[in-house]
């Protein structure tokens, strides 16, 4: 047995910069100073920066830990890296990755039953692995595995968007950490964006949030066909993986006409409508459903109580009104909530 040339530190010899970089490492979901982290904290500014970036491409990856965990046996099988391959399997199979699939992987076989989004991976690793670089037809079937990384949303008033989306908006925040999120909001006084704003930031705190916000009045928004048309031609230049926007059926004649711009401005994406329960009786019957749990439906009820006191005022605003029609569309998707929207037009590439 070979002695190991650079074993733990002892923690009563460690130096501040060492014992800050312990503390750091402790805190965040490793847990503590494991595997290459223990020679690494000879210099614990490079463990510091090499942990973050693991921690980041372990945790929080965009393709997802499944994919992300098949990355790893497939980069540390063809390195024979033993210690990678025996932390990660576990972990791998507990994520999803099929008990046979990683049996071939380990025999250094291509494995007979793979997803689809798991066959790309393979391709994408093995072409890497083995020719250092990576064809235009795998390269380009990767990018679809980024999912949804950058949204527009528009509403008419402030609290539209909260109220129609708000659960989605908590869920995306929560699924996708490098969410970039155009918020395009057509009127409201001052005090009203003020309130936005805090609310967007507090239903997406995590997002990279850029803001569009005017003030056409109240109630007038197919008066100023033009100004709003404009607006809409704007946002659809930013790219956008999804777009949230109000119904074409809306009772209310702000939240049409957006809806309908909508689906003039944004051609290439993936265009949902929120619905907000109203006096019209306008609630129809969706075709998207997003299921929440009882703890993020409580959380949307809470942020809009907290973020919009100005609306508090208004006899149709109460908790009741939420959860509702929340309690209703997770009902009809068979979850305990749900918030609904109509999907008008849906893109999907079958791979
Ligand atoms: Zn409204």
């Amino acid at each position: 047995m070979p002695t190991d040339r650079l074993p733990p530190l002892p923690p009563d010899e460690l130096t501040d910069a060492q014992r800050h970089a312990v503390a750091a490492i402790t805190a965040g979901p490793r847990g503590g100073v494991i595997g290459p982290f223990v020679p690494l904290l000879r210099s614990p500014e490079l463990m510091d920066h090499a942990q973050r970036m693991g921690e980041y491409l372990r945790f929080r990856s965009a393709i997802g830990t499944r994919l992300s965990e098949l990355v790893i046996l497939l980069i540390a099988r063809y390195w024979s890296q033993q210690v990678e391959w025996a932390i990660h399997v576990p972990i791998a199979e507990r994520v999803g990755i099929a008990r046979d699939a990683i049996v071939a992987i380990a025999e250094g076989r291509r494995p007979a039953m793979l997803t689809d989004d798991e066959s790309l991976v393979y391709d994408f690793c093995y072409e890497l692995n083995v020719s250092q670089a990576v064809g235009d037809s795998t390269f380009e079937r990767a990018l679809a595995l980024a999912g949804i990384r950058s949204v527009v949303v528009v509403g008419a008033h402030p609290d539209d968007i909260e109220i129609g989306a708000g659960g989605l908006l908590l869920e995306l925040s929560a699924a996708v950490p490098d969410l970039k999120i155009r918020y395009v909001l057509c009127g409201g006084a001052p005090a009203r964006q003020a309130e936005a704003r805090a609310a967007a930031v507090a239903f997406l705190p995590a997002a990279d949030l850029t803001f569009d916000l005017h003030d056409l009045p109240d109630g007038r928004l197919p008066g100023h066909w033009n100004t709003v048309k404009e607006i809409i031609q704007q946002a659809a230049k930013t790219h956008a993986d999804l777009v949230i926007a109000p119904s074409r059926f809306d009772a209310h004649q702000d939240h049409r006409l957006l809806g309908e711009l909508a689906m003039t401005g944004f051609r290439d994406q993936i265009v949902v409508h929120y619905e907000i329960p109203k006096w019209d009786g306008d609630l129809g019957q969706p075709n998207l459903y997003v299921p929440l749990t009882a703890e993020q439906a409580a959380r949307k009820v809470e942020l809009l109580n907290t973020h919009f006191p100005s609306q508090k005022v208004h006899d149709w605003w109460d908790d009741e009104v939420f959860f509702g029609l929340m309690r209703l569309r997770g009902m009809e998707c068979r979850a305990r909530y749900a918030e609904a929207f109509f999907a008008s037009k849906l893109s999907v590439s079958i791979a």
